[in-house]
């Protein structure tokens, strides 16, 4: 019934019996602990990091000679913690019929309310009373994202860390009674100071920066339309005078062509003479 079991669990194929990983049910027993006692999924995944605690995708690398997981999947996330958080693997209860399969193929999803439900398949972890707690804690904190998401950050999408070129994410910073917004890098923010620097910015002062660009390049702009304003009154006044200078000029020019082609007429009638000349006409 159980093909690979969930994080904290292993099957013994001689048996076919369902058995705990010590350490991992350790591992799972401490992210409840740390979240019942009030700590946000970020935090906990920095805490897992810094105590090196082995994530599922190590697991699976050790005990199914799964391919070598990519070094992210060595870190524990935001991701990561929330799904132990709301497997009910840990209270021992198995879902399948999770989805219908054709062919050795996955044809559709299966709406959970179609789903088998069986309890007791995994030896406990954690009691039912703490799992409880946990899902309706993790859908308070859902409906809270959900509102403080509501109006979007106006910088989203525009920044960048300059240390890894990951994106910097917006988060609501609780400080003295007031909140307000910070971009971090999203690397920091996933998987610690391991990773990345804490590269953060308030939006404050991204909109001080922001404001202070934009009367910058007015002020510049303003100076630039004076000096070309000045300019234009300048050589408006001194059209007339230039104006009269080239008709003088052009006149000057007609006159220098004109004297060229006499002098040009000339020379060949010079040198028509001395051919007639030479010629003995
Ligand atoms: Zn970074």
């Amino acid at each position: 019934m159980v093909v690979i079991p969930p994080f904290g669990y292993w099957k013994d194929k001689n048996t076919n019996e369902i058995l705990m990983i010590p350490e991992a049910a350790d591992t799972v027993r401490r992210i409840f602990q740390l979240f019942l006692d009030g700590m946000t999924l970020m935090p906990i995944s920095r805490i897992l990091n810094q105590e090196t605690r082995k994530t599922p995708a190590q697991f699976q690398m050790e005990l199914y000679g799964k391919k070598k997981p990519d070094i992210r999947q060595f870190l524990w996330s935001y991701t990561s913690v929330k799904n132990v958080l709301q497997d009910e693997s840990y209270v021992g209860v198995l879902y399948n019929h999770q989805d219908e399969v054709r062919d050795g193929k996955r044809f559709r999803k299966v709406p959970e309310e179609e789903w088998f439900r069986h309890e007791n398949v995994y030896p406990p972890i954690i009691s039912r009373e703490d799992w409880e707690q946990a899902q309706a804690l993790l859908q308070k904190q859902r409906r809270k994202r959900a509102k403080s998401n509501a109006p979007c950050h106006r910088y989203a999408g525009l920044l960048s860390c300059s240390n890894c070129g990951a994106p910097l994410v917006a988060i609501n910073r609780y400080w003295n009674g007031t909140c307000r917004v910070e971009y971090i890098c999203k690397t920091y923010m996933r998987h610690g100071k391991d990773t990345c620097t804490s590269h953060r910015i308030r939006e404050e002062k991204l909109d001080t920066m922001v404001w202070e660009l934009v009367s910058a390049s007015r002020e510049s702009r303003a100076e630039e339309q004076n000096k070309l304003a000045q300019m234009q009154k300048m050589w408006a006044l001194r059209k007339p005078i230039l104006d009269a200078h080239i008709l003088l000029l052009q006149k000057r020019i007609q006159k220098l062509e004109q004297e060229i082609d006499g002098i040009v007429m000339e020379h060949i009638q010079a040198l028509s003479n001395i051919n007639l000349k030479a010629n003995g006409i």
